[in-house]
């Protein structure tokens, strides 16, 4: 029997055992690092020169992969398989296909520290945000079994006297899914998921910063038993088969998570009808975000630090829902700052595969010069009150940031920075918090730290964003609990790990039959 959904425990690293199980398993990854891997198209390996080399961001010299890289005739060859598996796919029943994300999430389950620990070489994560990626990653597959089993009965419709109503989901045909590399295993896997649960076909093109992850899930969903065609892994250059993946006219969805300028370029491709192509693209587009934590007057102000502290540095800022924003009532700004700048100063920063730090070093070089050039920056537009340290010479180590006395539209404070940098800023009553905290072109999450109610009810209704959160930190959504979207620049707000998932990619049909 399959038992209610629940999500994934974490692992408590306090606990002596789960240090040494997790160092047993850095031990484990480490000798396998540097290996090459293929493409997967109709189930056969398919290794070529051209490869992405993925590297360690907290050692440079560390090589995790190279993976080869498709070209535009391995995307149409993963097209044909792809299109031929969806003749027999489709056919299996909602419960034969969430029994293969099952037997994968059980597989995944066994070796859990293992996947955790090539998240700490490939994507730089430390421990627990390693742990967390790897445990929302099996929460995708057991969730979106669930729900396909029940939307696979379908919905109920009124029948006449002499005529009976039919409404069910059916798939739609083989799509595209492009991953970022934050969330390099949970995203992945449940972008990957959901569209093959429903029945759909999946041609898989990872991020160029984290593709060995992503090939360990697929390896994982093979020895599941899904059958050949129905994931084509083709990782490759964004810049060479990028458009040719979302443009091909045999693309039926595109399911994408990553920046703003990325999927906007998607939506706008994906909008024009190719030749030969005999139905609507649907893009799934989950984007940026400039999210903001506001502090009341009538607020918890250890809370409120350790709220901003938390959402601001844990896994160096990079993440979509991060806090980079605190705006707070001016009668309590100083007292909130001087606990967060206390806060921030216990923060260690290093080489996760070789300690528990609490961050880690910024994915690549050319994050890490982003970062640097936004706290230069924020010199300028404000006063750097914590941190703005950087170093490259081993890895792309960013020291926690914190800058005081911005402008509400400050660069600082409307830009999405990808890394541990947080801007403050003062506001005189609430209706100036929450103007602040809808004045960006992003609205993914928010947190509003306070002990008004009628200000929460406010917040509510007023504060626009997809995910809000009242009096915690606005990161770490989990999957049935806090299903994941953002509204305006943040994207198409499918709310990821929620029940209405999976209709993006279905077909409702409904059939009448009069006796
Ligand atoms: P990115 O846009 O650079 O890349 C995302 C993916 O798109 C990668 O696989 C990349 O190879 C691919 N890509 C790049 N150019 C492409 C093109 N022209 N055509 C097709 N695919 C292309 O983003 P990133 O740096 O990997 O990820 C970070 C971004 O993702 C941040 O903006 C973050 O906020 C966002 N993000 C959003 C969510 C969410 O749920 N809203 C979750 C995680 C990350």
């Amino acid at each position: 029997m399959v038992l209610p959904f629940k999500h994934e425990p974490f692992t408590d690293f306090n606990d002596d055992r789960n240090r040494k199980e997790f160092e047993a398993a850095l031990e484990l990854v480490k000798g396998d690092l540097g290996k090459e891997y293929p493409l997967v198209i109709n189930g056969e390996k398919i290794f070529t020169d051209d490869k992405l080399v993925s590297v360690s961001p907290s050692n440079k010299e560390q090589v995790v992969g190279k993976v080869s890289k498709a070209t535009k005739e391995h995307v149409d060859q993963a097209f044909e398989s792809a299109l031929e598996a969806f003749k027999t796919w489709k056919k299996w029943t909602p419960k034969e296909r969430a029994d293969v994300l099952y037997r994968a999430a059980g597989i995944i389950r066994r070796r859990k520290h293992e996947f955790s620990a090539w998240l700490v070489y490939d994507a730089g994560k430390p421990w627990n945000q390693a742990d967390g990626d790897t445990a929302e990653g099996i929460d995708f597959l057991e969730y979106y079994a669930r729900q396909m089993i029940e939307l696979g009965q379908g919905k109920k419709l009124v029948d006449h006297e002499a005529e009976h109503n039919d409404y069910f989901y059916q798939p739609m045909g083989p799509g595209v899914t492009i991953p970022p590399w934050n969330f390099a295993f949970a995203i992945v896997a449940g972008t990957v998921a959901a569209p093959i649960v429903a029945g759909n076909p999946v041609l898989l093109k990872p991020s160029e910063n984290t593709p060995v992850i992503a090939y360990k899930l697929v390896e994982v969903l093979e020895e599941a038993g899904l059958p050949k065609g129905v994931l084509n892994f083709v990782p490759g250059d964004p810049a060479e088969i990028g458009d040719y993946l979302v443009d091909h006219k045999d693309t039926h969805f595109i399911n994408f998570t990553g920046s703003r300028a990325t999927g906007t370029r998607i939506i706008e491709r994906a909008a024009k009808v190719q030749e030969g192509q005999q139905f609507l693209k649907r893009v799934v587009a989950e984007m940026g975000g400039k999210d903001t934590i506001i502090v009341d007057q009538d607020a918890d102000l250890d809370l409120a630090a350790d709220a901003i502290v938390n959402s601001a540095f844990g896994f160096s800022g990079q993440k979509c829902s991060a806090c980079s924003r605190a705006v707070i009532h001016k009668d309590v700004y100083d007292e909130v700052l001087e606990k967060s700048i206390e806060l921030t100063k216990e923060l260690t920063v290093g080489n996760p595969s070789e300690e528990n730090f609490y961050m880690g070093a910024v994915v690549n070089q050319k994050q890490f010069e982003k970062i640097k050039d936004y706290i230069e920056i924020g010199k300028n537009e404000g006063e750097l009150v914590y941190g703005g340290e950087t170093d490259d010479s081993k890895g792309f180590f960013i020291s926690p940031t914190i800058f005081k006395d911005l402008d509400p539209k400050a660069r600082i404070m409307q830009e999405e920075i990808f890394g541990p940098v947080v801007g403050f800023t003062k506001a005189g009553d609430f209706d100036e918090l929450l103007e602040i905290a809808n004045n960006t072109e992003y609205g993914l999450t928010g947190a509003v730290i306070s002990n008004n109610r009628k200000h929460l009810n406010r917040a509510r209704h007023e504060f626009h964003v997809g995910n809000l959160y009242f009096n915690r930190g606005c990161t770490a959504a989990i999957v049935g609990y806090q299903p994941f979207g953002g509204f305006k620049m943040s994207g198409t707000d499918s709310k990821a790990g929620g029940p209405d998932y999976l209709q993006h990619f279905l077909e409702a049909k409904v059939v009448s039959e009069t006796f």
